[in-house]
């Protein structure tokens, strides 16, 4: 790898639930923000890492001995001293129980555009297509730009999956002239909270997203996801569903709370964020928070001030059952 080439930590074949139809994705790693909910922790740093999953282990201790750093102890359930791994993979060539695993490739654009055209056929039969997620993707349109190139050569779909904190002006000449469509999360309305749970505060991203959705030829669908008790209360869905539906969009998606998040941060030798000790996913709220944000997306009467008269008119009896702080 040299610098400056984006890393990919997986291409998902078959995926289901990136975009329309059946279709492949690829996540880029580097994320400029840190959301501490994030179930793919191992995109946020653009560097490879490694995974050490301890219930894969035999005890072999090959990993030890192929390792010139010291940075394997067999006597911490953890096995990988981070400090000193370099991130070099041989552990992750030699283990013969798939115990550790590099996570970061370099591709060529050609050999990505040869894996993603693997499954054209399925693109075509059900609509789908290639969608390119992280982490970031937006951050590397210098590099995507060719690669979407050829795919579009063959007419296929493509979506980006974004966080929208990117420059918008390299935004539209790398990336949107080959994108379907783009899924934009919107995470907190308050920028002080959106600092608070995402490292960054959120004023590029709701600008960026005003002026995408302005424009008449960008498929754009906003996507909330749904963490109890943090983007999950009646006040951030509330100012959400009013804010998108003032930028002029009909469409949204909301995105069940994934857990799956703090097992990877396990297996990176990452602590856990105290606030999500406790936060399970819970259908029934989350059933409750559809309800909030569909009504408050169908009432907005003010798109200036989402915290009405009306707002409380609207969903009243759920605020008591879903206010969480
Ligand atoms: S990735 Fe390399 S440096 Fe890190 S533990 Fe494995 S062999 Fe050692
Ligand atoms: S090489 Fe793999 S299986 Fe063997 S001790 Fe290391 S992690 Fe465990």
């Amino acid at each position: 790898m040299k610098p400056g080439q984006p890393l990919i930590f997986n291409i998902r074949r078959f995926a289901l639930d990136d975009g329309p139809g059946i279709r492949t994705t690829v996540f880029l790693k580097g994320c400029p923000l840190s959301c501490i909910w994030c179930h793919n922790p191992e995109s946020m740093d653009p560097a490879p890492a490694v995974a050490f999953y301890p219930d894969r282990c035999i005890l072999c201790g090959d990993c030890r001995r192929i390792c010139s750093e010291g940075a394997v102890s067999m006597h911490d359930n953890r096995r990988i001293k981070r400090q000193r791994c370099s991130a070099c993979g041989r552990c992750a060539d030699i283990c013969p129980a798939g115990a550790v695993e590099l996570l970061g490739r370099y591709y060529p654009a050609r050999e990505l555009v040869e894996i993603l055209m693997k499954d054209l056929i399925f693109y075509g039969t059900s609509g789908g297509g290639v969608t390119f997620s992280g982490g970031e993707p937006a951050l590397h349109g210098a590099y995507l730009k060719p690669v979407m190139k050829e795919l579009k050569k063959k007419n296929i779909h493509i979506a980006i999956q974004t966080s929208g904190m990117f420059d918008l002006s390299a935004f539209r000449s790398e990336i949107l002239p080959f994108i379907d469509i783009v899924y934009y999360d919107i995470k907190f309305i308050d920028r002080h909270e959106h600092e608070k749970y995402t490292g960054r505060d959120n004023i590029t991203i709701l600008d960026n997203f005003q002026k995408l959705a302005g424009m008449p030829d960008v498929r754009i669908i906003p996507r909330v996801p749904l963490v109890p008790g943090i983007t999950a209360t009646v006040r951030n869905l509330t100012g959400v569903a009013d804010f998108i539906k003032s930028a002029g969009c009909e469409y949204y998606e909301l995105l069940p709370y994934n857990s799956g998040g703090i097992a990877k941060r396990h297996s990176l030798g990452r602590d856990i964020p105290a606030v999500l000790n406790g936060i399970r996913p819970d259908v029934e709220k989350e059933k409750g928070y559809r309800e909030i944000f569909a009504r408050c997306f169908s009432a907005r009467v003010h798109a200036s001030s989402y915290f009405t008269e009306r707002y409380h008119e609207v969903i009243g009896g759920l605020s008591s059952r879903f206010m969480q702080r």
